[in-house]
């Protein structure tokens, strides 16, 4: 049977069906061989010099000293230098480019072109996914994956959920509430579902899910960007967080919190939450259970933000300040208990907080190694986002590794990171190649 006629009735019936087919599925995946590189795998002590890596369509096909590769192959000398997974940021907020006040004042399309650029910006960072924890990124993610703007692989979270007056309710005092007779807030449940109740929480994550979301964000207590609810608050009570997880659950996906303190994490670990985000005011006592649990924690140094924050203010300025209190307790008590701490930024609010996110690299080296910093960005941070499970959006392979069958995601990086992390903040000059499932999409190597 010639070509033709064993792919025209396949055609109709994927037609017929509504399934789309590649054009032409006869064809090989192209390969790219990059030669001459020193191979850090995302789990390794050390990279291993003199390694070749042969690219397949997205994915590695394999690793080793001499590699051949098509005729047709593109090769890329990589010069000796290090070759790791891109950066996995565990947790940021593309879709809020500005404020939370101007969220509901800014022109949706300015806050789109954003987003965008902001993604754009993650990714010549070296950042080649991200776990975007809260607010509606999902049609970015589309974008992005079709291949219409650059950008990293996004783990959406879609809509958070809050409590009337908790951490995601950013009503001003003379907004109506929605759910007690006011108005639909159309701008601010593209954001936050204010959900009370058992029942409220589960509609709230059933629609999150609808539209996306591969894992579901709630509000568990005081924040710092929103006006009206203390630190020191719990928000939701244990059988509304249970009521979250077990939608989750139905979904075959999970449900991280917004939580600093001991109280709000208790309930959160009690109603079967697998991931704190935040955690800064943890007691040692806290953090044993999160490990006996099994739960992961996201936490993050906040660094950029740090040079805003003098002593003696109130407000939201007071309630930074208060948080940023904890953060070398938590992150020295988790490594001596041995528990991974996520390696994330919480960037939103302006274009600058994502320029600026590379800072965390360097202010991790306060509480740990270059090598345990790379660790946690890498291979780390895959193990979080596969408790996404079936709602994985990227199920061809691993994340975070460099290993055959794995994702493509890699840098060739001037200077060796194990020693100091830092060479990474200065992505322009460092960071030679990004490559993305496959794709280049920067190379200075030539
Ligand atoms: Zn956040």
């Amino acid at each position: 049977m010639n070509t033709f006629t064993k792919t025209v009735p396949i055609l109709l019936f994927a037609l017929l069906c509504g399934i789309s087919v590649a054009a032409d599925d006869t064809t090989a995946a192209s390969q790219i061989l990059i030669r001459n590189v020193s191979v850090w795998d995302g789990t390794s002590d050390q990279s291993i010099a003199g390694q070749s890596v042969l690219i397949e369509g997205n994915l590695i096909k394999s690793i080793g000293e001499n590699l051949p590769a098509e005729t047709a192959a593109t090769v890329i000398d990589g010069r000796g230098r290090v070759l790791m997974p891109g950066i996995i940021e565990a947790h940021t907020h593309l879709a809020l480019p500005v404020s939370p006040a101007k969220l509901r004042t800014e022109d949706q399309t300015y806050l789109a072109a954003l987003s965008v650029k902001a993604a754009e910006l993650v990714l010549m960072h070296g950042w080649t996914t991200v776990r975007d924890i809260g607010g509606p990124s999902q049609g970015l993610a589309k974008a992005i994956d079709e291949g219409i703007v650059p950008g990293p692989r996004i783990y959406t979270s879609a809509m958070y959920i809050s409590q009337t007056s908790g951490h995601g309710d950013f009503r001003g005092l003379n907004d109506p509430h929605p759910n007690m007779g006011g108005p639909a807030d159309a701008v601010g449940q593209r954001y936050t579902l204010i959900a009370d109740g058992p029942a409220e929480v589960s509609r709230a994550v059933r629609e999150s899910l609808r539209h996306g979301a591969t894992a579901i964000k709630v509000m568990a207590g005081g924040g710092i960007s929103s006006e009206y609810d203390p630190i020191d608050t719990t928000q939701y009570s244990v059988a509304e967080l249970r009521a979250a997880v077990e939608a989750a659950e139905q979904w075959n996906t999970y449900v991280a919190v917004h939580a600093y303190t001991d109280a709000a994490v208790r309930n959160a670990l009690e109603a079967g939450v697998k991931v704190i985000e935040h955690g800064h005011l943890l007691s040692e006592d806290t953090l044993k259970l999160l490990k006996k649990k099994g739960a992961f924690l996201s936490s993050q140094s906040f660094g950029f933000v740090r040079q805003y924050i003098k002593p003696g203010q109130s407000g939201r300025a007071g309630k930074a300040a208060e948080v940023m209190a904890g953060t070398d307790n938590l992150m020295l008590t988790a490594r001596k208990l041995g528990i991974p701490v996520a390696f994330g930024t919480d960037a939103f609010g302006s274009m600058r907080a994502y320029e600026s996110a590379v800072s965390e690299f360097g202010y991790r080296l306060r509480w740990f190694t270059s090598l345990e910093i790379l660790k946690q960005a890498t291979s780390h941070n895959a193990k979080l986002l596969e408790l996404t499970g079936p709602r994985n959006p990227y199920q061809d392979g691993p994340l975070g590794v460099i290993q055959e069958g794995a994702y493509a995601d890699l840098l060739i990086v001037e200077g060796n990171p194990l020693e100091d992390v830092r060479i990474l903040e200065d992505y322009e000059n460092n960071i030679l190649l990004i490559m993305k499932d496959g794709v280049v999409y920067k190379n200075t190597l030539e």
